[in-house]
């Protein structure tokens, strides 16, 4: 007999037919009442078991955590909370879990001591919502992408160019580190390692991106991303994934409206396809915003922020402005700031990103713009000589979500830039190609993934919205 999910099951009405269900005993209550959770959805099945005719020794084996199949028919429920339960005519233990050794409670645990046990938290309402909510959220991306004609590319993960993440990157090599193999002037030989140089985790596939947007016109890779920065923040990963679209033909407006597009399209998504997980963080976070005082409380809640989201349109500020905004702020002027902004060309800190878009805005912003100095050599210079066409766009309780840019595609500016900051044109000669056989105008951007999920679920730390995660001084299983 096959197997049908909670999640279906408690969509239908009450049926005289034998269905089987399977998953795992989050409660036993009266030696009668199995909630039952298999995962595709944090409602459970209430399961009825006779302990008149059920064997004492089965009975015994229904504990917290164990798998079980059941089988019945199922009845109209006379519990609250539930329409339909299944009168269980056998019960059978797949996997017993012995109770007093089951981390997992019938009680609130902390995310922290959750994370420790990152093998079993997917069986806790929290992180079942977060991970159903990720897993919409990824498939909106290629979905969203699809409709639009854009070729889903794999770019390498392990990458010889370094050009972008100086410093930043996982270095793979097969030597054994303790005695690698030196050249005649005593530094480590990579001709001899695997790839007969040294090699890097990528932290970005965009100059491959671009390569293939030179050909296929709209592109987007969507693939896990390397970072070694020792930044131990609630919003940064070692490991997370990262989507980047690249457009030729397109210039910075597209740009933006194409992100724009694609955020309130995948958060509408969402909201369309979990609705009762969104509203299970929403209350969530209402119940944790009550710990704090008042005034730190947020104005609106999980489901009225995403709903702000798709019925306003971003922002858009250009750098020059959002300074003139900082500098002047009440916020600045009490130096309420840690980093004060007194003059142009300062790079932003996340404490100014969250002030204009929590407090001055009140919504989304994209910012335009920056000065050259504070951004990546591939942007495309602007006429003043002085800024690049970036935009970075912000997100309430997060900051940045987007870093992208109009590309420089005038192969005279791109060397002169290169070589302004030292930029060794021949490592890059492969992609300066494109500059030089039919280059055109294009744009792209990367958005962290985990960031749209921590925005889209409410969390507020990046560790819980990714299965593993992988952070300085921390990779488990
Ligand atoms: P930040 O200033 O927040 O470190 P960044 O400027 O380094 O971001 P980009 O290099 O523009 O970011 O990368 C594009 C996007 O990737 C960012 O907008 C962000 O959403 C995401 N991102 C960057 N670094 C991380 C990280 N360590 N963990 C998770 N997401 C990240
Ligand atoms: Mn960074």
């Amino acid at each position: 007999m096959s197997r049908i999910r909670i999640k279906e099951i408690l969509k239908t009405t009450p049926t005289e037919q034998t269905i089987t269900v399977k998953g795992w005993v989050r409660t036993f209550r009266n030696n009668s009442f199995i909630a039952l959770n298999d995962g595709s959805t944090n409602n459970n099945l209430q399961v009825v078991v006779d302990f008149t005719t059920t064997a004492e020794e089965i009975l015994k084996r229904i504990t917290t955590g164990a798998a079980v199949s059941a089988t019945g028919i199922l009845i109209a429920s006379q519990g609250k909370g539930q329409t339909v339960e299944l009168k269980a005519t056998s019960v059978e233990i797949i996997g017993d879990s012995d109770a007093e050794k089951y981390p997992l409670q019938p009680k609130k645990h902390s995310l922290e001591f959750l994370r420790e046990i990152a093998h079993l938290r997917f069986r806790t309402n929290t992180f079942g919502a977060v991970f159903r909510v990720r897993n919409s959220l990824a498939f909106a991306v290629h979905k969203f992408f699809n409709e639009k004609g854009f070729l889903y590319i794999h770019t390498p993960i392990i990458t010889s160019s370094d050009a972008e993440g100086a410093g930043e990157m996982f270095h793979v090599t097969n030597f054994d580190i303790a005695n690698p193999p030196k050249d005649e002037n005593g530094a480590i030989d990579y001709k001899q390692d695997f790839f007969g140089k040294s090699v890097n985790l990528t932290v970005s596939g965009q100059l491959e991106g671009e390569l293939a947007a030179m050909a296929f016109s709209d592109i987007y890779t969507f693939g896990p991303t390397f970072r070694a920065e020792n930044s131990n923040t609630a919003r940064h990963l070692a490991e997370f994934w990262m989507i980047e679209p690249e457009m030729a033909f397109y210039e910075l407006k597209d740009n933006m409206d194409l992100a724009e597009e694609m955020l309130q399209y995948v958060i509408k998504y969402a909201l369309d396809n979990n609705l009762e997980d969104i509203t299970f963080l929403s209350q969530r976070l209402e119940e944790e915003e009550k710990q704090k005082p008042q005034n730190e409380r947020a104005e609106l809640s999980l489901l009225d922020k995403l709903n702000f989201c798709l019925e306003n349109k971003f922002e858009r500020v250009t750098y020059t402005q959002a300074i003139e905004i900082l500098r002047e702020s009440n916020h600045n002027k009490k130096k309420k700031f840690q980093y004060l902004v007194d003059k142009w060309g300062v790079d932003l800190q996340s404490e100014h990103e969250r002030y204009l878009v929590e407090k001055h805005f009140k919504k989304p912003v994209i910012l335009t713009d920056y000065p050259k100095e504070i951004k990546s050599f591939y942007m495309r210079q602007n006429d003043d000589g002085k800024t690049v066409a970036a935009m970075d766009i912000l997100f309430p309780g997060i900051g940045e979500i987007i870093g992208g840019s109009q590309r420089e595609e005038r192969l005279e500016k791109l060397e002169t830039r290169m070589n302004e900051i030292g930029i060794p044109l021949d490592e890059l000669s492969w992609y300066l190609d494109t500059r030089r056989f039919g280059s055109c105008p294009h744009a792209g951007f990367g958005l962290g993934f985990e960031r749209l999920v921590l925005f889209v679920t409410g969390m507020t730390n990046i560790r819980d919205v990714i299965p593993f995660p992988r952070t300085p001084k921390n990779c488990e299983f």
